[in-house]
């Protein structure tokens, strides 16, 4: 079967099938595919009705909830391009997005729109503003879903009021209107934007665990490649239910969890943010076959105290993607609650996978390294690894790993300098080091930047953190170089450790010393609560490099 054009056809096609089929569920609440699609085609009557149309930019920053989708789906029938945008930032990360894509439109909580949203969208393109409120989001069956406002977030308006705008608001910001009253007020949609599969889909800006954040444009052909090639590698029946566990506004959340629910006619079980405890209660409630989170979601569910193998028993396929997996923690969830969780790997650059694990295979480690396989690269993808010269080098061999494949960004918006060397003849380098062997899976070693080099030695941090992980006492652990007078730099490992574990800082660099070579084990351990994260999940090795 060859994928739909768009995300957006694939979403028609679901609601002509299967109408009455709950689409989107969030704790308490359903919403069926046709009614999906009436409250989406009225967001994009507003949208439409303020000029937005084909090719303009609508910034959509909302957690995991119905109002996410209702905007993405709103802003494709209107012809437009969804900028997804992390709630977490704050304004001067918001601006930088705002002023770079040039859009048109924001979306996003009413809260974060009164406190430094609507500042940061001052002097930017922003002329369409969309609020979705507190009340939206709370969950009658659940407190836990929804935090206390941050202390710089200003009160919500009361429930059903129009929001006054607040006085520290600039004069020259739209004033917002409400996202849930604009989707029920029944508004006409826009006629067919006729997108095709070139038209750009998402400009998504890359999570920035290594630097400034530069769009990447992902088109709709390259989505639906990936939601139906790519996951459906993971085959599961029509109507299956999707669990949206990393966030619909990284990549990997938009592809795999809402694109391939889409593509499949599914059920997407939306549970806001991440939180271990409301996460289990979802499985239980919910019962999902799939989904795909980074690897530091699944040790937190594995670490909570109330989790057992009945919370895991109803999926068929659960995944890791966009961030390394240690071997050590495959196993131990195997070992504790019976499955067996497969690697994928892919980058915003490419939409998301370019490689998993076959849903009848398991991945092999590498048994010279202890790497554990990132899996084949997916149907109509090349995988290639370079030299420092851009020539192929012999399986086994380390080298930059290159991909070319329908899945891939043509480049970066508005960066042409940076599109030609990060897409040299549209293939895409992807930084990451990693070899591949004779039977064609992919290992990726590391990313070329985090390489740490001790006295001319090169030390892969991925190595080091996949030894510590072996430690029983360890939950998360994150290796970085640190200037050292003698050596230019020594390795140093950041840990936390899992509940009720304890172990001493000196034990843990004995252990390595005693399973890998003298210029690897970290000098120097430090023990951390828990370690810094991108709220996709990344463990945030470069935060940690700064602290030194
Ligand atoms: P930035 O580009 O701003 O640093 P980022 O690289 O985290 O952000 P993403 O596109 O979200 O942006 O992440 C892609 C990267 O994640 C890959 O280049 C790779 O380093 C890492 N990665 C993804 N999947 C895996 C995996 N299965 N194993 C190891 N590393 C992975």
């Amino acid at each position: 079967v060859s994928p739909p054009p768009s995300l957006l056809h694939a979403f028609r096609e679901a609601v002509a099938r299967a109408p009455g089929r709950t689409a989107l569920a969030y704790f308490d609440g359903r919403i069926g595919y046709a009614e999906t699609d009436a409250l989406s085609d009225s967001v994009a009557g507003h949208l439409a009705a303020h000029g937005i149309g084909r090719g303009d930019r609508v910034a959509v920053m909302l957690q995991n909830t119905p109002h996410f989708v209702l905007a993405v789906l709103a802003a494709w029938k209107a012809g437009a391009v969804v900028v997804p945008l992390n709630p977490m930032y704050k304004a001067g990360e918001i601006g930088h997005i705002l002023r770079d894509s040039g859009a048109a439109a924001l979306v996003c909580e009413e809260r974060a729109w009164t406190a430094y949203a609507a500042g940061a969208a001052r002097g930017t393109a922003v002329r369409v503003a969309l609020t979705a409120s507190d009340r939206d989001f709370q969950s009658r069956n659940d407190p836990r879903v929804f935090a206390p406002a941050e202390p710089d977030a200003a009160p919500s308006a009361a429930p059903g009021a129009v929001p006054e705008p607040a006085t520290a608001e600039p004069a020259d910001a739209p004033a917002p209107a409400d996202l849930t009253a604009v989707a029920r007020r029944g508004h006409p949609a826009p006629p067919d934007p006729g997108l095709t599969a070139a038209d750009t889909a998402l400009i998504s800006y890359t999570s920035g665990t290594s630097g400034t954040p530069k769009g990447a444009m992902n088109p709709h052909g390259a989505l639906t490649h990936n939601a139906v090639r790519q996951v459906t590698g993971h085959p599961l029946p029509e109507g299956a239910t999707y669990f949206a566990l990393a966030p619909l506004f990284h990549i990997t959340g938009m592809v795999c969890e809402l694109g391939a629910c889409l593509a499949n006619a599914g059920t997407l079980v939306l549970a806001h943010r991440f939180d271990a405890g409301v996460v289990l209660d979802a499985f239980l409630a919910h019962r999902p076959a799939y989904t795909v989170g980074p690897a530091t979601a699944f040790m937190a569910l594995a670490a909570h105290p109330e989790a057992t193998a009945d919370h895991f028993a109803s999926f068929q396929v659960l995944s890791s993607g966009g961030a390394p997996l240690p071997p050590a923690l495959v196993e131990r969830l195997r070992a504790a609650y019976g499955f067996y969780l497969r690697n994928g790997y892919g980058l915003t650059e490419c939409t998301a996978p370019c490689a998993s694990v076959p849903v009848h295979l398991e991945a092999p480690v590498d048994p010279a390294s202890g790497t554990l396989s990132v899996g084949l690269p997916g149907a109509d993808t090349l995988v290639r690894i370079l030299d420092e010269h851009g020539a192929e080098v012999p399986f086994g061999e380390t080298g930059e790993i290159a991909v070319r494949g329908p899945q891939v960004a043509p480049g970066y918006w508005g960066l042409p300098a940076d599109t030609a060397k990060a897409f040299p003849d549209g293939e895409l380098r992807t930084g990451d080091v990693g070899f591949m062997d004779a039977d064609g899976w992919l290992y990726v070693v590391d990313r070329k930047k985090d390489m740490i080099n001790a006295s001319g030695f090169k030390v892969w941090p991925r190595e080091v953190e996949d030894v510590l992980y072996t430690h029983p006492a360890v939950r998360e652990a994150a290796v970085v170089g640190v200037p050292d007078p003698y050596r230019g730099e020594s390795v140093k490992a950041y840990v936390s450790l899992r509940p009720g574990a304890s172990a001493e800082p000196h034990e843990l660099s004995r252990y390595c010393a005693a399973r890998i070579a003298a210029y690897k084990y970290p000098r120097e351990v430090e023990i951390l609560p828990v370690l810094p994260k991108t709220t996709s999940g990344k463990i945030l090795r470069r935060e940690l490099r700064d602290r030194g």
